[in-house]
């Protein structure tokens, strides 16, 4: 648990399923007010706050669309209009689809640029103005992957998305740390949510996928929950402009294990 994080304020986008339900629920159990952003997903958004509210937390859900200034909006209206604050902006949203890149039309490209890039930033740019107006010393952060250092063929619309995220990420933590804006990231691996499901019912592509990881299983939401918390407390104080990996290892070159080659 993570005293300082009591009473605080976060929206966390895409927070239906998968990550960022698990982000929601844990920021909910260190007693944090939490609006739980889905895109069409209502019923998951919803079950989640009713479970919340019944063990005691504060949450809403709200249905905006992270690629629209409008969206964004409405999202930082429901934190004040709730809970009148907002001292944490998650922006974890993100999609993705397989298709060789001399095949990629331009609509599949600006869909996963619009959601994963673009939505950072309007969501880093909301929670930067209002930690400005406030003169707040807020924290921010963004839901990366693996792939903003890993090259991912046939999802050159994501890594190049990811890879943007990256930059994005350590420009502006550098750019607003004197405000004492905190601006992290966050680079799962391979973990077990929707957004993988079919990949990890295929038994052939989930051994193809636990070879790629030194920890030997596909990791938990709650794993990157953790972190996530661990970022948004006080106890990462000293920490902005990073990516931290949570990824059982999967970035540390895992075809050299044995010391082949
Ligand atoms: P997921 O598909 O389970 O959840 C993604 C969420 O984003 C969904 O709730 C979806 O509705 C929402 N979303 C998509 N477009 C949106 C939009 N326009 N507006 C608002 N919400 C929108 O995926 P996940 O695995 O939980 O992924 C969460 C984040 O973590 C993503 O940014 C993803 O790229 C990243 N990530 C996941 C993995 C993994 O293995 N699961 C690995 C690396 C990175």
């Amino acid at each position: 648990m993570y005293n300082d994080l009591k009473g605080k304020v976060a929206v966390v986008t895409g927070g239906s399923k998968g990550i960022g339900n698990a982000i929601a629920r844990r920021l909910s159990e260190e007693k944090m007010k939490v609006v739980i952003n889905y895109h069409s997903d209502k019923e998951g958004a919803e079950e989640t706050v009713a479970e919340l509210k019944k063990i005691g937390g504060e949450a809403v859900a709200v249905q905006a669309d992270v690629s629209s200034e409008e969206g964004i909006q409405t999202l930082l209206d429901a934190a004040i209009s709730n809970f009148g604050e907002l001292d944490l902006w998650i922006n974890n949203a993100g999609m993705e689809n397989q298709v060789p890149t001399h095949e990629l039309t331009l609509e599949d490209w600006n869909k996963v640029i619009d959601v994963n890039l673009t939505g950072v930033f309007l969501g880093s740019k909301a929670a930067l103005n209002h930690f400005l107006e406030h003169d707040k010393k807020g924290n921010i952060i963004n839901l990366s992957s693996v792939h903003e250092r890993i090259p991912w063929p046939t999802f050159a619309h994501y890594s190049a998305s990811k890879a943007g995220v990256k930059g994005f990420n350590e420009t502006i933590a550098l750019e607003y740390a004197h405000k004492g804006i905190r601006v992290n990231s966050i680079a799962p691996g391979a973990i077990n949510t929707p957004i993988n499901a079919e990949k990890f019912e295929d038994e052939k592509q989930k051994a193809a996928t636990l070879k790629m990881i030194p920890l030997d299983y596909i990791g938990k939401p709650e794993e990157v929950a953790a972190a996530a918390a661990w970022l948004a407390s006080d106890e990462s104080s000293y920490v902005t402009g990073i990516t931290l990996f949570v990824d059982g290892g999967m970035s540390l070159y895992p075809s050299f294990e044995k010391g082949e080659g």
